[in-house]
């Protein structure tokens, strides 16, 4: 293959001084794209191409590329936003040529980020002296973004107390489970703060409050609870946590405060479930991040972090950026970003209502159900996740019984008929939990559950005629070509880096 583009760009050199050759006019292409000599070629790679191409050619070129990425619509492992509506997109497209943080030239677009700031920290029930007072907080890329922004908050209100108290603050802590999203990770190695994990059991999957708070000493800068673990929907316990924190604050003169994570669960708890008690009704949560495009229903690329009062943020974080006239605070680490991401959001607020977030939501939620309960009922499966509304809508499930083959075979043979589901081991300590996981999403529904059912129905059955051998060879032959694919974005470090480079991702890689 690559020999044949090399000989057809050599005959074109070779024809190079023939005025009657029109191969070389790169702006006509008489017959389709993939009668251009483009097509035989090697696809640009390692250095920018000597000479332009039209751009219907390099439209299809990448297209045709990508299309051997998977389905977004059959992927079941992710949580982020897969479907928008005609007139969202198209508000998108109209807006990506705006630079976020240009405040002076896009004053509305700031505007817009500041109203979907205050429906958030609302709808998180922050405190507000009226209906028209603003909230404190920010829109990020993602959840990752937002967490790393929280712990710098935290981490600074922490130093500056301590200082002032004539303490050390050399030493800041940060307690969370282990069952964190790996941002956590990268946070704390980024930020210079010593993670206290609470492990998972193989009977519990999240935090135990108590636990945390046993981990809580004077150089704790917070305590993180997650509403719905990545790994099994879970939402954690932050009432317990925040009654818990509060005794041993008192007791013992601290002033720890909690983050919740609610990336996945802060556009769903508030709809499905709003008398659950996680958020800025209990008085230690200084901060919550959720993700704009998980349950926040908007494509890949938003973020919100919120902060309960300025007492929490330390104002030496905040830059105020003269930038091209305009005086604005801003809270990133980025500078610029694209705007449409954030239009998206205020879109899908003023579209949806909470009305539309609860039909959408609670359909979500009785889809798991229904997913869960078929499940279970075909009696090979044990299901790990939370139902009814208490935890997200998703469905982790395991093996009930061992047998021949395990919950990666069973993943590894679905992928054959397009669907993508994670199969993964659980968090530290509890790793002997093997579970697949199928995130339910708005554009999943039941007629695509289903589906789903009885095409994980055949894959079994068709397992259970295989003998050990053929169930290993099949394996082996899925490992090989999805670890080729799959770490096509991580070759460039790794190669650079050797064995030296951090394996972060690893134990969640397909799950987040
Ligand atoms: C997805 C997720 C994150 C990371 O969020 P991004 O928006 O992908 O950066 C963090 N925590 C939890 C619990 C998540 O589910």
């Amino acid at each position: 293959m690559v020999f044949l583009a090399h000989a057809v760009s050599d005959a074109r050199l070779a024809k190079s001084d023939d005025p009657s050759s029109s191969i070389h006019d790169d702006s006509v292409v008489s017959t389709t794209v993939y009668g251009s000599h483009w097509a035989a070629q090697d696809i640009p790679r390692f250095s920018m191409p000597d000479e332009e191409m039209p751009p219907k050619v390099a439209y299809k070129l990448i297209k045709d590329e990508l299309a051997l990425d998977g389905n977004p619509v059959l992927n079941l492992a992710s949580f982020v936003t897969t479907y928008m509506e005609e007139e969202a997109e198209k508000l998108m497209a109209e807006n990506l040529s705006k630079n976020f943080i240009d405040y002076e030239e896009y004053p509305l677009t700031c505007e817009i980020q500041n109203r979907c700031v205050n429906m958030i920290a609302r709808l998180f029930n922050a405190p507000m002296d009226d209906s028209s007072s603003e909230a404190l907080g920010c829109s990020t890329i993602g959840s990752s973004e937002a967490i790393i922004l929280a712990c710098l908050a935290m981490k600074r209100r922490w130093q500056e107390k301590r200082k002032a108290a004539g303490k050390d603050a050399t030493q800041p802590n940060i307690v969370m489970g282990a069952n964190v999203q790996v941002c956590w990770e990268k946070a704390v190695k980024y930020l210079e703060i010593e993670p206290r994990y609470v492990y998972c059991t193989e009977n519990c999957f999240v935090l135990t409050p108590q636990e945390a708070v046993d981990l809580v000493d004077e150089n704790t800068i917070g305590v993180a609870a997650i509403l719905g673990s990545t790994y099994t929907g879970h939402y954690e316990d932050v009432q317990t946590l925040n009654n818990l924190l509060e005794k041993k604050n008192k007791e013992e003169g601290l002033d720890v405060q909690i983050h919740v994570d609610a990336a996945s669960g802060g556009f769903v708890a508030p709809f499905v479930r709003p008398e659950l008690v996680w958020d800025f009704r209990l008085p230690l949560v200084a901060s919550i991040n959720a993700s704009g495009h998980k349950y926040g229903l908007c494509y890949p690329g938003i973020g919100w972090c919120v902060w309960r009062s300025p007492e929490y943020l330390p104002k030496d974080l905040i830059f105020n950026i003269n930038y091209l006239g305009a005086d604005q605070a801003s809270f990133t680490l980025n500078f610029s970003k694209g705007a449409s991401n954030v239009i998206a959001q205020y879109y899908i607020f003023i579209r949806l209502g909470k009305s539309g977030f609860r039909s959408i939501m609670n359909n979500l939620t009785q889809t798991a159900d229904f997913l869960a309960e078929n499940l279970k009922a075909t009696g090979y499966f044990d299901i790990l996740s939370e139902g009814n509304g208490y935890g997200l809508p998703l469905v982790a499930f395991k093996l009930s019984k061992k047998s021949k083959f395990d919950e990666f075979d069973i993943v590894a043979k679905l992928r054959e008929r397009g669907w993508i589901i994670p199969a993964y081991t659980m968090a530290p300590h509890a790793e002997k939990v093997k579970l697949c996981r199928v995130v339910i999403r708005e554009d999943f529904s039941r007629s695509r559950c289903e589906l789903l059912i009885k095409d994980l129905m055949s894959t079994i059955h068709m397992l259970e005629k295989m003998d050990s051998k053929t169930i290993e060879e099949h394996k082996s032959a899925h490992h090989r070509h999805h670890h080729r694919l799959r770490n096509v974005s991580r070759v460039t470090f790794h190669k650079k880096h050797g064995a030296q480079g951090n394996q972060l991702p690893s134990k969640t890689s397909g799950v987040c």
